[in-house]
């Protein structure tokens, strides 16, 4: 079976750039459409594709087509993944009582990076966000209330930012979660909305450790 196709990616429309022979202006404006790229990037990135061997640009696209048509989701935790298991929900010696909630697969590899926590992850595919029009039923909630018996879940560990968002969204689960499980909050020596996929290692590690019940 093939995992979960990744849901799509809104972006906004960039203007043609001008200057450029078509094709290499083609080249440009996908490198301008990746986040933190801009123009002078996206021209540098695109002349120094041209000046590698024809072989290096074949490679290139199709890593780029491999990755897009094979990466999915994993149908049991959401992170991303090649087959219908992500590579931690097949490690046996995972399942250990403890899953760590986070927003984005991004997050649970900043916390995988950390070499600090051992047990499993569900990944939610967003935050709340009222003002987005982002409500629970668009996030991976259902699914992580269906691993709670199955996997005989004893914590919860919430490992969301600290933003307005991360707060609405770990209240939301930890009183849907109380009456099943344990339910903590990892402690942020981080300021208020700053991403937990940029926290160094140490500062990530810590906050795992000194997780904290949620009160609701
Ligand atoms: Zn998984």
């Amino acid at each position: 079976m093939s995992p979960r196709a990744l849901p799509r990616v809104r972006r906004s429309f960039c203007p043609p750039l001008t200057g450029h022979t078509r094709p290499l202006a083609r080249l440009i404006e996908q490198f301008e459409r990746l986040p933190g790229i801009g123009p002078r990037t996206a021209q540098r990135l695109a002349l120094h594709l041209l000046r590698q061997p024809e072989e290096q640009s074949r490679s290139f696209a199709e890593a780029l087509l491999a990755a897009r048509l094979q990466v999915g989701q994993c149908r049991r935790c959401g992170h991303l993944s090649a087959e219908e298991l992500c590579d931690i929900c097949r490690q046996p010696e995972r399942s250990s009582g403890l899953l760590c909630v986070v927003a984005e697969s991004r997050d649970l590899l900043a916390l995988e990076r950390t070499r600090e926590y051992r047990g499993t992850y569900h990944v939610l595919g967003g935050l709340i966000s009222p003002l987005d029009g982002v409500g629970p039923e668009a996030l991976h909630v259902q699914g992580l209330l269906a691993r709670l018996d199955p996997e005989q879940v004893e914590e919860v560990i919430l490992a969301l930012t600290p933003s307005v968002e991360g707060d609405t969204t770990s209240l939301y689960l930890a009183r849907l979660l109380r009456p099943f499980c344990r339910v903590t909050r990892i402690a942020y020596g981080l300021p208020m909305g700053s991403e937990l996929e940029y926290a160094d290692d140490v500062t990530l590690a810590r906050a795992l450790e000194g997780r904290r019940p949620m009160e609701a």
